[in-house]
């Protein structure tokens, strides 16, 4: 795919006239939300839950769409078609709609909706198999981090601070307790425990994350949701991160200390392995959501 496919309210469109208002709110006011799917040998994987989740977002900020799940899922099939893609990520994003800007929200108004399909272009195999570094930084985002808001500021500038400090990625740390990555959801080997924080309004329920819990439970490791100290996370043996796009990521320094030995870790290893099988269809279970 050359470039990447937009279909917007409605209609598809060549991405380089595919242009929003200037008085679009999700411009204006960061007042929009937004999914990624991943389409794995050419079927998106979890698009169910994505569509919960985005429909979870949408009722927290008030947005209503009246597009039903079966036009998105329809729209993606045909957009994944198209582009001849087999491993794409799919884009909704969807905005609260163009009026004259005012804090109050205008009564008479149609949410922008586009999806832009994009070609998936995983990072190295060296990344997963030699893990990444990261640094914890105070997460100052707002009490409402379960709701996948287009506003990611404060993701962007935590990802430019680790860049600066010669790390990978950053981990927002709220009062002491783990919250999340700034892409990613955090997991730690505690104990033989496999923790990861409670999804609650501090972090966004990851697909993956989930994924992984069910897979971990069906490999009969014993797992928890709870709260995750920084101290905890700096000595456990094994750390890693998950998504969509990065899958099970290994995390082999934070603030500049290695993690367990430095090297990916056993558990690290056979959950990205798994994840991978789920990922790519090969794997029976509750797990396989394909
Ligand atoms: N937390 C944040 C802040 C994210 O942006 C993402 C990626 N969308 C995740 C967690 C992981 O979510 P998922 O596994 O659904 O990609």
């Amino acid at each position: 795919m050359n470039q990447p496919l937009v279909w917007m309210n409605g209609h598809f469109v060549e991405y380089g006239s595919a242009k929003v208002s200037v008085e679009d709110r999700g411009f204006q006011f960061c007042d929009g939300i937004y999914e990624v799917v991943r389409a794995v040998e050419g079927r998106f994987y979890g698009f169910q839950q994505h569509l919960e989740r985005m429909r979870r977002s949408l009722h927290s900020v008030e947005i209503e769409v009246l597009m039903s799940d079966s036009e998105f899922q329809g729209i993606a099939d045909q957009m994944l078609a198209e582009s001849h893609e087999r491993d794409a990520t799919l884009y909704v994003q969807i905005t609260r709609g163009a009026a004259p800007r005012s804090h109050v929200i205008p009564r008479e108004i149609t949410p922008t909706i586009i999806m832009i399909l994009r070609s998936f272009h995983p990072v190295d195999e060296s990344v997963h198999s030699n893990g990444i570094k990261v640094i914890a930084v105070k997460d100052e985002r707002w009490a409402r981090c379960d709701i996948k808001l287009t506003g990611l500021l404060p993701n962007i500038l935590a990802r430019e601070k680790a860049r600066r400090a010669g790390v990978d990625d950053a981990i927002f740390v709220r009062e002491g307790w783990v919250a999340e990555g700034t892409s990613t959801n955090v997991f730690a080997v505690c104990n033989d425990v496999l923790v990861t924080p409670l999804a609650d309004h501090r972090i966004l329920r990851g697909i993956t994350r989930d994924a992984v819990l069910t897979l971990a439970r069906e490999r009969k490791v014993n797992t928890a949701e709870r709260d995750l100290s920084i101290s905890d996370l700096k000595a456990a043996p094994e750390v890693f991160l998950t998504s969509t796009t990065m899958e099970v990521l290994p995390v082999v320094e934070i603030d500049h200390l290695p993690v367990g030995t430095g090297q990916v870790g056993p558990m690290t290893k056979r959950l990205l392995g798994g994840y991978r099988d789920v990922l790519h269809g090969r794997a029976a279970g509750e797990s396989n959501a394909r």
